[in-house]
């Protein structure tokens, strides 16, 4: 991963490695030719050679960077209009302009500045264009790719795997390792997920098709001390909500509903429901509330808790392959990552298989000692 001034620096040098290519000249040569100054160090920091401590500093090198860039791109335009439109210089110029847009922007004093807060969906390094700054939670980033795995609980194999970038959602994982394991003919009778996966619009249709779906339901965070949703009873068929005081409020999927603020204001539970100063309770509504509702009460019985403990075995698999592959990608792109971890996958169910026939082998024994 490169900061921003190293990515435009790599995605300059790109450019001109084309040039160089198309003219058959030296790179040296080029750079000299248009005039350019901070593209023939190793390293563009270096070039630049400034106090980076120093806002007013960096700056001057920021808006030094954007005026070479800007000769870099005339130049083109005046000597080679008709290549910048093919490959490979058009590929590399659009990379050049994609990284430019996605991470700079007007400065108001005049110029250009370093974008305040990250562009959607920001390419993270010339050297890898797939990789992604990605979130384990709010507060944790990880960049480059996640994961995805279909661990089979019963027979303790991997059926599919998949790569995404790491800004991708979980539920983008969950279609193509389905489809992988429908094409093994399996039956798929119960789906253990992580709560990523919960959002996908195939989790319904699996549930339809007899799946039972096991997995934490999305949180639903109140104040301490207060009514969480669970003491309110909602009547999905009738579209409405019921208090602890009996209160009644309709509700529709996938909004907010609120309680009556005069109700609320004279009622004597108040101090343990709300703490808004002035309307009522509110009680956010899942566009998924009925699934919500079913797994809520997973966790209240201990055959449900039995069911979620048995993802247990999932996250055994996938720490199984963590050790094995490594935590870093060892590949550019999707594609070669996604090689690498079904690679891991297979070498896994190997093993599995060996252990498995051991096992067979072992309980077979005191039989034939039996049968002798
Ligand atoms: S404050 Fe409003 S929602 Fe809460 S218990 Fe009282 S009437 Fe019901």
């Amino acid at each position: 991963m490169e900061d921003t001034l190293n990515l435009l620096g790599h995605a300059a040098r790109q450019v001109i490695g084309c040039l160089a290519a198309l003219a058959q000249q030296e790179v040296a040569h080029v750079i000299e030719q248009i005039g350019l100054t901070l593209f023939d160090a190793p390293s563009l920091k270096a070039a630049l050679d400034i106090d980076w401590a120093d806002a007013g500093q960096k700056q001057q090198a920021l808006q030094r960077l954007c005026d070479e860039l800007d000769a870099l791109q005339d130049w083109i335009g005046a000597h080679f209009p008709h290549e910048r439109q093919s490959p490979p210089l058009a590929a590399a110029l659009r990379t050049l302009q994609a990284l430019r847009a996605q991470d700079l922007e007007p400065d108001p004093a005049g110029g250009s500045r370093i974008r305040q807060g990250v562009a959607k969906d920001r390419q993270i390094s010339i050297h890898d264009p797939e990789m992604r700054h990605g979130r384990k939670s709010s507060a944790t980033r990880f960049d480059g790719y996640k994961r995805h795995i279909a661990h089979d609980l019963d027979e303790g194999v991997i059926l599919a795997a998949e790569v995404l970038p790491a800004n991708t959602p979980d539920t983008a994982g969950l279609e193509p390792l389905l489809i992988a394991v429908e094409l093994q003919q399996r039956q798929v009778t119960a789906l253990h997920i992580d709560r990523g996966y919960l959002g996908d619009d195939l989790i319904p249709a699996y549930e339809a098709y007899g799946a039972a779906i096991r997995c934490r339901p999305w949180p639903a965070p109140h104040p301490a001390g207060q009514f969480s949703k669970r003491e309110f009873h909602l009547d999905l068929a009738a579209a409405q909500a019921t208090c602890p005081a009996g209160q009644v409020t309709p509700i529709t999927l996938g909004k907010t509903a609120s309680f009556p603020a005069e109700a609320c204001q004279a009622c004597a539970l108040r101090a343990q429901c709300t703490s808004r100063k002035t309307g009522g309770r509110t009680l956010s509504i899942h566009l998924q509330e009925d699934l919500w509702q079913r797994l809520q009460m997973l966790s209240t019985t201990p055959e449900g808790r039995a069911a979620l403990r048995e993802r247990v075995g999932v996250e055994h698999g996938l720490a199984y392959v963590s050790q094995r592959q490594g935590n870093e990608a060892r590949y550019g792109g999707v594609r070669k990552n996604t090689y690498h971890l079904r690679l891991v996958c297979a070498i896994q169910n190997l093993e599995r298989a060996q252990a498995l026939t051991a096992q067979a082998a072992n309980d077979a024994e005191p039989f034939e000692r039996l049968a002798a």
